[in-house]
């Protein structure tokens, strides 16, 4: 029954000159998440993407559901809707509505006496002889005589069903459902980044908070290997496994941190370890930056939230690096955080119960304000840490999961 499926963006309609750049990038997602389907093809018309069956024959369910799973994860889609198509010609359109409404409104009208509905139309074809508010009363007052007003209530805020209808120069698409995209910008529409990716509940969400503003995300990963077990490792895989079904998949960088951990802890104020670690972190995700061509930090660091999550603590951290450090999580609170993460379907896997590396010889009362100036001093008497963090980034170990 549906031939089309009518996509739209939003934010991407914003954007001026390079505006076909992101619609370029949207397009090759939406292909990415539909890979398993060789029989559709994409089509631009200026502010939508259609889907269509090569073909030309309707969507089977089995077809319409792997395209709202896939579209559904699609950074920079806004939302999209299967439509039914005929001539940009009035009679047609309200003919197709007689014919295809019932399906909508009897189950509605099967447990209450009335239907709320409203008509959308968007006429994109300036010379079709109705405007759209008109084409919206045309075909209200189809269905109207249709069902008999006294089962129906137009409700343009609330409505249980909208009609929908696009008008074009070439035909017309009628539409009763709309599923949400992921929306935001396409990834790869931005610079690629890197994210600091440990196995609790904060790091994937802002993994994909940044995917949907556009950029690539590769992974890294910190393990203090024997002192914490493989397994912590592997469910950090996990985790990069289903971020990576939002885009072509990112590659996680695993690192063990445990000789540079027991330097600081064999030199360092106890107090100040976990800002210490941090800055080694930042300092070895430099590196990789540096040479694999990625070009911001990303964390899952919110503000206030424990002890190395005090502003000062932040501005401490975040001096080691030498990329922006991006923190989108910077202002959510944690519930929302922990909403974002049930959604997204890392929450379960997060909350299972292995030791994080930064958790390793972690002090009993870490410092709310270890200032810059005092860590410094700690750092001075680690002495050369080059050869440390080359060896820890001979660790380095690579996989892509999917
Ligand atoms: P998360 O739930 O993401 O672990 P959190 O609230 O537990 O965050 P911290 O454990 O202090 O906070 O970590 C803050 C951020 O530092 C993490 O979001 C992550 O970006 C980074 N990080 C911490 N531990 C690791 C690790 N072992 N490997 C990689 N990144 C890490
Ligand atoms: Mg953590």
């Amino acid at each position: 029954m549906y031939k089309t499926i009518i996509c739209r963006y939003h934010e991407i309609a914003t954007k001026g000159d390079n505006r076909s750049m992101f619609e370029e990038k949207l397009v090759d997602n939406m292909k990415y998440q539909c890979a398993s389907l060789e029989n559709i093809f994409f089509k631009r018309v200026r502010g939508r993407i259609y889907i269509r069956k090569k073909d030309a024959s309707a969507f089977t369910e089995e077809e319409l559901q792997t395209i709202r799973e896939g579209l559904h994860r699609c950074s920079g889609l806004e939302s999209f809707s299967p439509a039914l198509e005929c001539r940009p010609d009035m009679e047609e359109i309200c003919s197709l509505v007689e014919q295809s409404i019932h399906e909508h409104f009897d189950p509605v009208l099967a447990v209450r006496p009335r239907v709320e509905f409203r008509v959308r139309a968007r006429r994109s074809d300036k010379t079709f002889p109705l405007c759209s508010r008109e084409i919206e009363i045309a075909v209200a007052t189809r269905i109207e005589k249709l069902f008999g007003e006294e089962h129906l209530k137009v409700n343009l805020t609330h409505a249980e069903v909208t009609v929908g209808i696009e008008v074009r120069d070439v035909n017309a698409l009628v539409y009763y459902t709309s599923y949400p995209g992921a929306g935001g910008l396409p990834v790869g529409s931005n610079s690629p980044v890197l994210a600091l990716l440990s196995g609790g509940i904060d790091s994937p969400v802002a993994c994909k908070l940044i995917m949907n503003r556009g950029c690539h995300v590769d992974y890294l990963t910190f393990h203090s290997y024997p002192y914490t077990p493989m397994e912590s490792l592997e469910k950090v895989r996990r985790l990069a496994a289903i971020l990576n079904r939002h885009q072509k998949p990112g590659t996680l960088y695993a690192c063990n941190f445990s000789e540079i951990q027991k330097k600081i802890r064999d030199v360092c104020n106890p107090k100040f370890r976990t800002v210490l670690y941090r800055r080694y972190m930042m300092r070895l995700a430099n590196m990789i930056c540096r040479r694999k061509r990625l070009y911001a930090i990303v964390t899952g660091e919110s503000v206030g939230q424990v002890a190395s999550q005090t502003v000062i603590n932040l501005g401490t951290i975040g001096n080691a690096a030498e990329y922006v450090v991006l923190r989108p999580l910077c202002g959510l609170d944690k519930m929302e955080t922990i909403r974002r993460a049930e959604e997204l379907g890392t929450f379960q896997t997060s909350i299972e119960d292995f030791p994080d590396s930064c958790t390793v010889f972690a002090p009993p009362s870490p410092s709310v304000a270890a200032r810059l100036y005092r860590i410094e001093a700690e750092e001075a008497l680690l002495g050369d840490m080059t050869e440390l963090l080359e060896r820890a980034y001979e660790t380095l170990e690579i996989s892509v999961d999917r």
